[in-house]
C-alpha cells in the first residue's frame, strides 16, 4: 500500500531551493528532531489542516467576468482561530501560501499570541486592477471563504499588495452575511473601523525592537550602527524611518526597481517622501543607485531583508557582509544559506521573530475589538516591546542552552508549544 509520508518525503528530497514550503518543512523536521518529537505529533504538525481553493468571478470595468483563482491556507488551530494576512500578486502559489500559514502558527508561538496560522492569496495584478474591480474581488473571495473565516475561526490581515482599504472590504462583506456587523473578523482595519493605533507600523516597530536588542551582543549603540534595508513598504520603509528616527545610519534602502546607497547616511524621511512622490527611487539625488542585489552585498552591521521570499540563497549566502540579519520579510533566507550565514557567523534573527511586531499588534486589535474598548497608541507600542523583548530573550536563551542557531532555536520554541497544546487536548483521530 502507498505510504503518503514517504511519497512526501520523497517530494522534498533534492529538490529546489526556492520552494518556500520546502524551506519551511526542512527546518521544521530539524527543529522536531532535536525536541524529539513524538511521531503522531509530528505526523499532525507538519501538514496544514485545511486547504481552501476557490475560483472568484468578478465582473471588470469593461464588463465581461474574469475568474481568478485564490487561496487560504489554515495551518493549525491548536492554540486558537487561524490568523494571518492575505496577499494578492500574479506569482502567488499554493506552495508559498502554505508555507506562510505555517510561518504564521509558528509566529504566532514565538510570541505566544492565542492564534495559530493561516495565509491567504489570489492570482491577481494589483497594479493592473481599478479600485472597483479590487474591491468586487475582495468581496466575492470574502463571501466564498464565509463559512471558514469568522473572529473564533480565522481572522484575515492585511499582507502584500493588500491594506486597511482591503480589509474594511473584507469586514463589510462578513458582517453583511451575519447581519451584524463584526469588527474582529480581521485586523490592519482602518482606525476608525475598529482599527488599533499603532497596527500600520507595528511589523517596522517589531523590527526595530528586536534589533536594538540584538545590537547590546555586538556592544553597539544605534549611533555607531550602520543599517541596510531591503525593501520600502509597510515594514521596510517604516522599518527604516523607525530606525533613523532612533538615531541608526541607514545607508541603503530599495524598491522593487533599484536600490541607493550613501555611505554617509541617507536622510529616510526625505526618501520615502521622494518615493511617495514620484513612485521609484530613481533620480534621488544625494546617493549612489545599485541594483537590488548589490544592496545585500553592502558591508554594514545590520541587513534588513524586507521584502519577499527567497532573496539570500546558497548564490549570494557568502556575500552577505553584516553582522546582524533582521528578517522583516517572511522566508528571505533560505536553508542551503542559512548553514552559509552561521558558519560565517552572522547572527540572525529569523523572520517568525523579526517580522512578529505585525501579528502581535493584530492580536492586540483583536483583544481590543472583542472588548469594545481602544487603548492609546503608547499603551500598544510598550506592550508589543514587551512582547518582543521577551521573545528575543526566550529565544537567545535557548539558542546557548541547545548549542544551535537562532533560526532552529525559533523553530523548537514555538513546535515545542504548539506541541504542548496539542498533546493536552488530544488528537481527535
Ligand atoms: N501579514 C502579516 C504577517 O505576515 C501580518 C499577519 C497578521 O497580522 O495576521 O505577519
Amino acid at each position: 500500500m502507498a505510504n503518503p509520508m514517504a511519497d512526501e518525503q520523497r517530494r522534498f528530497k533534492g529538490s529546489d531551493e526556492k520552494n518556500p514550503f520546502e524551506a519551511m518543512s526542512e527546518r521544521f523536521d530539524r527543529a522536531a528532531q532535536l525536541l524529539g518529537l513524538e511521531p503522531d505529533l509530528y505526523a499532525v504538525m507538519r501538514v496544514p489542516s485545511r486547504e481552501i481553493k476557490v475560483y472568484i468571478p468578478v465582473k471588470m470595468d469593461s464588463g465581461h467576468i474574469e475568474v481568478f483563482e485564490g487561496f487560504r491556507v489554515q495551518h493549525n488551530f491548536a492554540r486558537g482561530p487561524a490568523k494571518g494576512g492575505i496577499r494578492y500578486a500574479p506569482d502567488v502559489t499554493l506552495d508559498e501560501v502554505k508555507a506562510l500559514s505555517a510561518w504564521m502558527t509558528w509566529k504566532c508561538a514565538v510570541v505566544n499570541v492565542p492564534f495559530g496560522g493561516g495565509k491567504g492569496g489570489i492570482i491577481c495584478d494589483p497594479r493592473q486592477m481599478s479600485l472597483g474591480e479590487l474591491e468586487r474581488l475582495t468581496r466575492r473571495y470574502t463571501a466564498e471563504l464565509i463559512d471558514f473565516i469568522g473572529p473564533d475561526r480565522d481572522v484575515p490581515a492585511p499582507d502584500m499588495n493588500t491594506n486597511e482599504q482591503t480589509m474594511a472590504w473584507i469586514m463589510d462583506t462578513y458582517s453583511m452575511h451575519a447581519r451584524h456587523t463584526v469588527t474582529a473578523v480581521v485586523t490592519g482595519k482602518p482606525v476608525a473601523l475598529g482599527g488599533s493605533l499603532g497596527r500600520r507600523e507595528a511589523t517596522g516597530r517589531g523590527v526595530l525592537f528586536t534589533v536594538n536588542e540584538a545590537i547590546k551582543r555586538f556592544n553597539l549603540t544605534p549611533e555607531q550602527t550602520s543599517v541596510v534595508v531591503q525593501g520600502s513598504g509597510n515594514v521596510g520603509g517604516i522599518g527604516a524611518s523607525l530606525m533613523y528616527d532612533q538615531g541608526y545610519k541607514v545607508i541603503a534602502i530599495s524598491d522593487i526597481h533599484g536600490a541607493i546607497y550613501n555611505s554617509k547616511g541617507l536622510n529616510i524621511p526625505e526618501v520615502l517622501e521622494y518615493l511617495d512622490r514620484t513612485k521609484s527611487l530613481e533620480g534621488y539625488a544625494d546617493a549612489d543607485h545599485l541594483a537590488n542585489d548589490e544592496l545585500l552585498e553592502i558591508e554594514c552591521d545590520v541587513l534588513a531583508p524586507c521584502a519577499t521570499e527567497n532573496q539570500i540563497t546558497s548564490h549570494n549566502a557568502s556575500k552577505i557582509k553584516c553582522k546582524i540579519l533582521a528578517e522583516g520579510a517572511n522566508g528571505p533566507t533560505t536553508p542551503a544559506a542559512d548553514k552559509i550565514l552561521f558558519k560565517n557567523g552572522v547572527f540572525v534573527i529569523p523572520d517568525i521573530l523579526a517580522n512578529a511586531g505585525g501579528v502581535t499588534v493584530s492580536y492586540f486589535e483583536w483583544v481590543q475589538d472583542r472588548m469594545g474598548y481602544f487603548w492609546r497608541e503608547d499603551e500598544v507600542n510598550q506592550r508589543l516591546e514587551e512582547k518582543m523583548v521577551a521573545s528575543f530573550n526566550e529565544l537567545s536563551q535557548l539558542a546557548e542552552l541547545h548549542k544551535v542557531d537562532t533560526r532552529t532555536a525559533a523553530y523548537m520554541l514555538a513546535i515545542d508549544r504548539v506541541a504542548y497544546d496539542t498533546r493536552m487536548r488530544g488528537i481527535y483521530a
